[in-house]
């Protein structure tokens, strides 16, 4: 069986062909929407997206080898995400559905991230340190459901490390700069580390790291919001492994690429004799292949949804999802 999975939460159009069995993934194209300035709008967001969706598409069934006719099913991540991307692709989603008459599965995003994570490496039931642009999550496997232990309160840390970037002039995704920029970093200088519980915030950081790049050197600052920021989610996770009492950890999202908070939570794990997984930099990121793996698990579990059923959600929570594909 061979699924195409859409992905279009916010910056990224990923279009990705997965063939069920062992997860085979035949194709992942993405184009991602990097404002010219600023932040990005959604409207400029969703105009990227279908500016360039067909593109994006063809690229993908050239890469996978098949044609349209090939074509069992199509997912497509029907939140949470920003308003009018989600509603862009969306509708290309189900204009190719109806199209091709082949059945449409609206996926939850966040848990697209955990199961690729689950399928592309020997993670079996993990505690998932979900870090991207706009999400930060804390998610588990328990009685069910996904459930969310910790989240960040105000803004996601990709979006707190994009922000300063700005501050900086660093264009957007500024998180692989601010990363190369730490490595010059010789001071540590002190920042508001904020965990409540489980939970995390990231927003007086990077009012403090803003105030501090007018008198410190810039690495020193980039090195200190990143070890405060990476301390607090290695915190957290270790909370969450122990609360539930977990031994693998998981990474997703955009942030995880970063090689400091990998190390930071690897050495947590490797402490506490738990087994640390990080999937391969193309499934971290926003992206279509792991929306097509998890549209597959849930049609083999049964699901099948009607028109209604994937109306967009822009706040979909990870534990409203109902997961039909685990005991
Ligand atoms: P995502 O939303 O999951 O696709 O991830 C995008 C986010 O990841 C953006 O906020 C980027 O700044 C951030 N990001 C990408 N690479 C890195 C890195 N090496 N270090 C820190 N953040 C990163
Ligand atoms: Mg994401």
């Amino acid at each position: 069986m061979i699924c195409l999975g859409i992905e279009g939460t916010a910056h990224t159009v990923g279009i990705g062909v997965v063939r069920d069995g062992p997860v085979n993934i035949l194709s992942n194209v993405l184009n991602m929407y990097s404002p010219p300035s600023g932040g990005i709008h959604p409207r400029d967001a969703a105009n990227h997206h279908s500016s360039v969706f067909v593109d994006v598409l063809e690229e993908s069934l050239e890469k996978a080898n098949i044609g349209f006719d090939d074509i069992d099913l199509i997912g497509f991540s029907v939140g949470p995400g920003l308003g009018p991307c989600l509603r862009t692709v969306a509708t290309a989603a189900r204009s190719l559905a109806l199209y091709l008459k082949k059945p449409l599965l609206g996926v939850n995003h966040c848990i697209a991230h955990l199961e690729i994570g689950r399928a592309m490496t020997d993670a079996d039931d993990p505690v998932l340190l979900y870090v991207s642009g706009g999400n930060t999550q804390v998610i588990a496997f328990l009685n069910g459901r996904y459930r969310v232990f910790g989240e960040t309160l105000d803004i996601g840390i990709g979006n707190c490390l994009d922000k300063f970037g700005r501050k900086m002039e660093i264009k957007f995704p500024a998180g692989p700069k601010i990363e190369e920029m730490a490595e010059n970093g010789k001071k540590y200088v002190p920042l508001p580390y904020s965990v409540k519980g489980m939970d995390v915030s990231f927003s007086g950081i990077l009012t403090a790291a803003t105030v501090l790049m007018k008198k410190e050197r810039r690495e020193d600052v980039c090195f200190s919001m990143q070890e405060t920021c990476f301390s607090m989610l290695t915190e957290v996770v270790e909370r969450a492994m122990a609360h539930t009492e977990k031994d693998e950890i998981l990474l997703g999202g955009g942030v995880a690429s970063n090689k400091r908070l990998q190390d930071m939570v690897k050495k947590m794990a490797e402490e506490r004799e738990g087994r640390f997984y990080c999937p391969p930099q193309n499934l971290l990121v926003d992206n279509g292949a792991m929306i097509a793996w998890t549209a597959l698990l849930m049609h083999k579990s049964g699901m099948k949804m009607n028109a209604t059923d994937t109306s967009i959600r822009q706040n979909f929570r990870t534990d409203e999802v109902e997961v039909t594909w685990r005991d």
